[in-house]
């Protein structure tokens, strides 16, 4: 943070060599800063203790005194085993070195000496390592050594050293970063003490005292590019305002078929706020599966189309434009809303005539998928997107966006619940909206787990639900990278059960499919002409067939928590009793863990706190998706306490007035520049 160690080369420390700056360059350190932030990610400890209580195969520093003349045996030129007893109090033990005869000389009885090395308890042996004799030149006994994260040419002691020159000759000029109230009202050492301790602590707790300052900082930073970077969205105040009665939005929610839920209509109402605000709205909208997101949707592009602007629904899927295009034509056939249809498998002609539509405005409301971003899709007067099941779609497309000269406002809608946690990192610059109830008369989901050799029973489960009038699916197995052999797996698991079930319709559906395929069997299974659907995960997100009630997924330790839930979601949208077999034979602990999280909750947001658990941050966003940040010092995970007083004080600190304006605060106003906060339209 201070800009001239930022300034100035790594060259300037002493022993860094043109050759090593290079080496140097690929762990990231270009600058006296980068050297100096270069932190530790653990100690080794030199401390010296006594050998009791340490275990076997365990790395100890011990304190003793030669008791024999060490013994040498040589194998060959260069190799060799030499041994010594050694009484370090309360034991004699035997130190072994290998290869290191020529300290024979140095060995001798009554000598003291500290060895460092590894334990064997049953041999009461230890070997050696490090030895260091009284009044040498390198002492690292009694001390806490960092441990770096060193590669090629550059060796972890010569990583040591050179922190400690960077230290020594420009630890001066560490300069504090954070505003003074801030230090003062958690007690933190200055920054320049941190930076010290950090690489040199003097016991364990002061390494953390260090570290947890050091967090704090890196994460205070972080928190305040988010909230300066939404308060100046929000002064720009260059989004569309819509305006539009609303009166008019009340009586399209009286018009719905079902009365909406308390969740639901605040969350409407939080949009509809900001749809009316000059800002541009960047807003996330979670809700657990079957929570009644598109509704939502449907009421804030019904407000939109009412202030005269035209509104885009973005799905990732084919299946689910489909599906979102007729019920918002149901929905909005009362009001002569327009709605068209956008997606990669329309003919050049019928794209054409859409894309024509959209410039013309005669099109109010676009479903689509990712076909509606590409270049030549214009708009007469775009004001709402709502992107459907992404986790983190809204940055890029917000910039093709404005690119093409619209700047809409923007609702993003999630199942995917984010655990607390990562929410704040990977949707900090968001506003958040939450639907925390599902409709009413919702039965939780009963889950079972099984074993293959219960498929007769299943089989007799689905034939007792199917004839009382329901409808079911069955996922087939996952094989990871595979489009090809899934399309297999589906074809073989719909050919078992059209023969076990002569007398329902087995409906088929996978991505291999054509889109009027597709289409022809969802819509069959939707009016239950199709009774059994048998399919690959293409339905994973978004589906609504309320008449379904059994969930039948196959192989289901190949699937994640959250993909486990997501498919379950499919059932239980209705007012039947519905329920979900999951077929495992789970090899290992973890997988047995997640089935018994899924037979345990129904709750999104427990299950994906669960799945991060099990999975950490990486794997449970996937990486490309992911928008987590990466942090030098902090984890996510466990220094979540510290990311939420950070959080709070960056917000409180944005919020005042005298963040904008006072000299005291220039230093932190210069980061944000840095950091090309005022002028960006992305975060990263
Ligand atoms: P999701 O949040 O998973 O996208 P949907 O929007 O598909 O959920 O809604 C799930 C089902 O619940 C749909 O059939 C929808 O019509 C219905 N639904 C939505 N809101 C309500 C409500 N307030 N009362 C009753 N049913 C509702
Ligand atoms: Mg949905």
């Amino acid at each position: 943070m201070s800009a001239g160690l930022h300034a100035m080369s790594v060259r300037a420390v002493k022993g860094v060599t043109p050759a090593k700056a290079k080496e140097l360059e690929t762990l990231g350190i270009d600058s006296v800063a980068k050297l100096l932030e270069y932190y530790p990610f653990r100690y080794e400890d030199y401390r010296i203790r006594d050998l009791t209580g340490v275990k076997d195969g365990e790395k100890v520093t011990i304190q003793g005194k030669l008791y024999s003349e060490p013994s040498v045996q040589m194998y060959g030129r260069s190799k060799s085993r030499m041994s010594c007893k050694v009484y370090a109090d309360p034991l004699f033990i035997t130190a072994v070195w290998f290869n290191r005869h020529f300290l024979k000389d140095r060995l001798k009885p009554g000598q003291e000496i500290v060895l460092t090395g590894k334990w064997d308890g049953r041999r009461q042996q230890l070997t050696v390592s490090e030895s260091e004799f009284p009044g040498g030149s390198t002492s690292r006994s009694g001390t806490l050594q960092p441990v770096y994260s060193v590669t090629g040419a550059i060796t972890q002691n010569w990583m040591r050293k050179t922190v400690q020159q960077g230290i020594a000759q420009f630890g001066d000029l560490v300069a504090e970063a954070l505003p003074r109230p801030l230090v003062d009202k958690y007690g933190f050492m200055p920054r320049k003490q941190a930076i010290y301790r950090i690489h040199h602590p003097d016991d364990v707790e002061e390494g953390k005292q260090a570290r947890r300052r050091l967090v704090y900082e890196e994460l205070f930073f972080f928190q305040l590019k988010l909230h300066a970077f939404r308060a100046i969205q929000r002064k720009r105040a260059d989004g569309v305002a819509h305006e539009f009665d609303n009166e008019d939005v009340r009586n399209f929610v009286r018009g719905l078929p079902f009365k909406l839920t308390d969740s639901q209509k605040k969350v409407i109402g939080e949009i509809l706020h900001d749809l009316k605000e000059p800002y541009c709205m960047n807003r996330l909208l979670q809700g657990d599966v079957g929570a009644g997101k598109t509704v939502v949707a449907a009421a804030a592009l019904f407000a939109t189309v009412k202030a005269g602007c035209q509104g885009a629904l973005m799905v990732p899927t084919e299946i689910l434009a489909e599906q979102h295009k007729r019920s918002l034509e149901r929905l909005y056939e009362p009001y002569g809303i327009v709605v068209g249809l956008l997606t990669g498998s329309l003919t050049d002609r019928q794209r054409r005539d859409v894309i024509a539509s959209l410039h013309m405005g005669l099109i109010d409301v676009v479903v689509g998928t990712h076909a509606l971003i590409q270049d030549d899709v214009l708009f007469r007067k775009l004001g709402l997107v709502v992107t459907d099941e992404q986790h983190r779609f809204g940055v890029n497309q917000r910039t093709v966006l404005r690119r093409k000269g619209m700047n809409p406002d923007v609702l993003t809608m999630t199942a995917t619940p984010i655990p607390r946690t990562l929410a704040i990192t990977a949707f900090g610059d968001l506003d958040v909206s939450t639907l925390r109830e599902l409709p009413q008369g919702r039965k939780p989901i009963k889950t079972y787990a099984v074993g293959h050799d219960k498929l007769e029973r299943v089989i007799g489960f689905i034939r007792g639900e199917v004839s009382a009038g329901r409808q079911a699916y069955v996922i087939c197995p996952l094989i990871e990278e595979s489009e090809k052999l899934d399309v297999q797996n589906a074809l073989d698991v719909h050919a078992q059960l059209s023969h076990a079930f002569p007398e329902f319709r087995v409906g088929l559906l996978h991505g291999r499919m054509s889109t009027q395929e597709k289409d022809e069997v969802m819509r069959a299974f939707k009016e239950n002409e199709v009774q059994v659907l048998v399919s690959t995960t293409v339905i994973e997100v978004g589906v609504d067939v309320p008449n379904a009630t059994v969930m039948v997924i196959y192989d289901a330790v190949r699937f994640g928590l959250s993909q486990l839930h997501q498919l379950r979601g499919r059932v239980g949208r209705g007012e039947h009793q519905s329920h979900c077999i999951l077929i495992a034979d789970p090899k290992n602990e973890t997988a047995k863990e997640r089935l018994r999280v899924m037979t345990e909750t129904n709750d999104g947001f427990e299950i994906a706190r669960r799945d991060l658990e099990l999975r950490g941050p990486g794997d449970f966003f996937g990486t490309k998706q992911s928008g987590l940040p990466e942090f030098k010092l902090a984890d996510m995970m466990s220094d979540f306490d510290i990311m939420e007083l950070a959080r709070d004080d960056a917000a409180e600190l944005v919020a005042s007035p005298e963040f904008w304006t006072s000299a005291e605060m220039l230093p932190l106003r210069e980061f944000l520049q840095r950091e090309q906060i005022f002028d960006g339209e992305r975060l990263d």
